[in-house]
């Protein structure tokens, strides 16, 4: 259930309805936004009688929420989700970032020449994979905790922030002093212990879409991690499988507007995965920008084709550099700023 506070109902007042509804044996989840506070029930609300809440003091409007995901849905946060990172980068907002860096950490030199070059660009974000989801168990499989040690290093260095993949519950606690943005990978989208335990954490993650995953299972996905009070959700398209193969996967940007309409959550594009090839990453990306998208995550390294891994579909610094200049012009198209 939707409870709608007035305009200008009071703290007293938005207590006593919280009160009503703990009582009334739902979980309260509370939005405070600029005009209003809503507040989401969560649980057993299907026998109440929503009447009793209509009546209360300071209250507009009272429904049902007829979507699986309650708390992801739009009604929740009608003017949209930001989130604000500790540096006060705001994501979500009018102004587009850029996260952008290697498949994999692998070593230092790479790790701040890559920070370097995606701040002089414009990237508010490094990216790297510390522990890597990989196909095969005989490809590298990342180098853990000392790559993350250096690249909060070379993040701190240059002014980023660190978004990096968390694949079970038992990293979490340790990846904690390294990452600003936890990435869960299309791989664990369905991973519903991590995404509730990632729940209990107060720092962002962004949920990337599974290969097979459709719109309303990842916002379902969401949902676990936000119900557990940690409402610093940010989903992510990175292409799904479908019967084409020209492409990795398929760039789903029709996802970015159908995320934004039925979501409140910010929505990153990852055009590298999503298409495989290097040269098909610009034009996704700034198609990506076009649709709607609020950050385009890139896999960026210094020596592209060397990459430990996913070297096809990873740009070189510069082509980077180019795009960003790109998004910018895009992005002012769009009426938002890069
Ligand atoms: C990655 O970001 O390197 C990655 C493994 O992504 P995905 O989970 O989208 O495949
Ligand atoms: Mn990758």
């Amino acid at each position: 259930m939707i409870v709608a506070m007035q305009e200008k109902a009071t703290e007293d007042q938005i207590d006593a309805v919280i009160d009503a509804m703990t009582e009334a044996g739902v979980e309260v989840h509370r939005t405070t936004g600029e005009v209003q506070t809503i507040l989401a029930g969560v649980g057993p609300t299907a026998g109440l009688d929503l009447s009793k809440f209509e009546i209360l003091p300071g209250v507009m409007r009272v429904h049902r929420i007829s979507s699986p995901y309650k708390l992801a849905g739009r009604g929740w946060r009608p003017e949209g989700t930001i989130i604000q990172f500790r540096n006060g980068v705001k994501l979500g907002g009018e102004r587009l970032h850029a996260m952008a860096g290697p498949c994999s950490i692998e070593s230092r030199e790479q790790m701040f020449a890559t920070a370097k070059s995606v701040k002089a660009s414009g990237g508010a974000f490094l990216r790297g994979g510390a522990y890597k989801p990989r196909s095969s168990p005989y490809s590298f499989q990342g180098l853990g905790i000392p790559g993350l040690e250096l690249m909060r290093e070379a993040a701190d260095a240059h002014g980023l922030l660190v978004v990096s993949e968390v694949m079970e519950i038992a990293q979490i606690e340790p990846m904690l002093p390294f990452v600003d943005l936890f990435q869960v990978g299309a791989r664990n989208m369905q991973n519903f212990n991590l995404l509730r335990e990632l729940g209990q954490i107060r720092k962002p993650v962004l949920l990337k879409r599974g290969m097979a995953a459709t719109i309303e299972e990842l916002l379902l996905s969401s949902e676990y991690i936000l119900s557990g009070g940690n409402y610093d959700v940010i989903l992510c398209e990175r292409g799904i499988r479908t019967y084409e193969t020209a492409t990795r996967n398929t760039m789903d940007i029709s996802a970015i507007p159908v995320v934004k309409k039925l979501s409140h959550l910010p929505i990153v594009a990852d055009p590298s995965h999503g298409t495989g090839l290097r040269d098909m990453v610009a034009p996704l990306a700034r198609a990506s920008v076009a649709a709607g998208a609020d950050a385009v995550l890139v896999e960026v390294h210094p020596n592209a084709d060397k990459a430990a891994s996913d070297a096809a579909q990873t740009l070189y610094l510069d082509q980077f550099d180019q795009l960003m200049n790109d998004l910018r012009l895009i992005a002012t198209a769009v009426g938002r700023t890069m």
